[in-house]
Order: C-alpha cells, then sequence, then structure tokens
C-alpha cells in the first residue's frame, strides 16, 4: 500500500548518494517510524525529483507509465543492492531489469518524412524520452556502484524500520543518518533502563 502523507520528512541524503544517484534513487523508498514515504509517489513527484538531479530538464514531464516503470526499475534496483550487501546472487529478472534500462536508447531520433517539412528527424516517444534517459543513467551508476570500489562497503540501514542503503564511511559505520543512530541508540538506553528496573 503507498500512503502519501505530506507531513513526513526525508532524513538527509544517506552517505553516498552524492557520489551514486542509484544509491539516492533506491532510497526514494522510505520507511520512517511515522509511515511509509515514497519520494516517487505521483508523476509529479517523480518529475520533481530527476529535475532536482539534473535528471531531467526544468520544465519536463513524467507521465503516469514512466512513473510506474521508475517504480519498478527502483524495486529490482533495491534487490540487487540487498543481493550485494548479503554476498547472495539475486533472480536473473532483477539483472535483466538493470540491463534493459542500461541499454534502452533514447538518442535514436527516427527518420519522418512528411509534406512540407520533407525529411526530418524526431524522437519516437517524446513522453518516454525524459524517464528513459533517466533509468538509463540511474542504471549505468547502479552497475558502476555494484561493481566499482564502493561495492564492498554498501550496507543497508540496521535502525527498524529505516530500509535505506548507505556507503558505509567507516567500518563501524551501521545506519544512514544520525536520526536512524539516535533512535537506535535511544532504544538502547530504554532497554537498560527497563532490564534494570525489573532486576530491581
Ligand atoms: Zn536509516
Amino acid at each position: 500500500m503507498r500512503i502519501v502523507n505530506a507531513t513526513l520528512t526525508a532524513p538527509p541524503p544517506a552517505p553516498g548518494s552524492e557520489q551514486h544517484v542509484a544509491l539516492d534513487f533506491a532510497n526514494s523508498d522510505l520507511a520512517l517510524t511515522a509511515g511509509r514515504l515514497d519520494l516517487l509517489a505521483t508523476p509529479a513527484d517523480a518529475t520533481r525529483w530527476l529535475v532536482d538531479r539534473g535528471l531531467a530538464p526544468e520544465g519536463a514531464e513524467v507521465y503516469e507509465y514512466c512513473t510506474g516503470r521508475l517504480r519498478e526499475l527502483r524495486s529490482r534496483l533495491r534487490v540487487l543492492l540487498a543481493a550485494r550487501v548479503d554476498g547472495a546472487v539475486p533472480p536473473a529478472e532483477a539483472v535483466d531489469a538493470l540491463n534493459a534500462a542500461l541499454t534502452a536508447t533514447s538518442a535514436a531520433a527516427l527518420l519522418r518524412w512528411d509534406e512540407p517539412d520533407g525529411p526530418y528527424r524526431a524522437p519516437a516517444h517524446p513522453a518516454d524520452q525524459v524517464a528513459v534517459h533517466a533509468m538509463a543513467v540511474i542504471a549505468a551508476d547502479a552497475a558502476e556502484l555494484l561493481t566499482g570500489p564502493d561495492a564492498a562497503r554498501l550496507a543497508a540501514c540496521t535502525a527498524s524500520p529505516c530500509i535505506r542503503f548507505l556507503v558505509r564511511t567507516h567500518a563501524a559505520r551501521h545506519w544512514c543518518s544520525t536520526r536512524c543512530g539516535d533512535r537506535v541508540r535511544a532504544a538502547r538506553a530504554y532497554a537498560r533502563r527497563s532490564k534494570a528496573e525489573a532486576a530491581s
């Protein structure tokens, strides 16, 4: 179920998001203590997300169909990142989906020929181009993230209910944000207090 709640705010970008738009993209599906937040919930949300990251030109419009494809790619990407973190082999469908996005060409303008313009070239489906281009860039970065030097430091935030991924800045880093770290520390302190009270 997709819950959209405007009062929920995303924590600051997880470590590694600046270097890897694919990580930022995977983390656009958020589980906060107050509920679920999907930064690609609507075409307007998806458009804003892409424009903010320079993946779509200002004034671009991503349609419902393309928004669904973006969310689909995101869920496949999350499977791939989780597999990398767990040292597991992901389902072939997830790899195939990434490769399909990686190799989809948005540059091949078709030949048109009509009166009175004569021959000219135009994109096949102009409305799809924005999302196809963005997905190709995200997929290329994801492939780089999964195979490059940062892959070994890829981690999943361990602060429940958070589901974000991060690139660890140091070995002991287990949380994507101070917000998540503080929550875990508070929970531990509470557990210690409760145990102490139960023992007394
Ligand atoms: Zn987190």
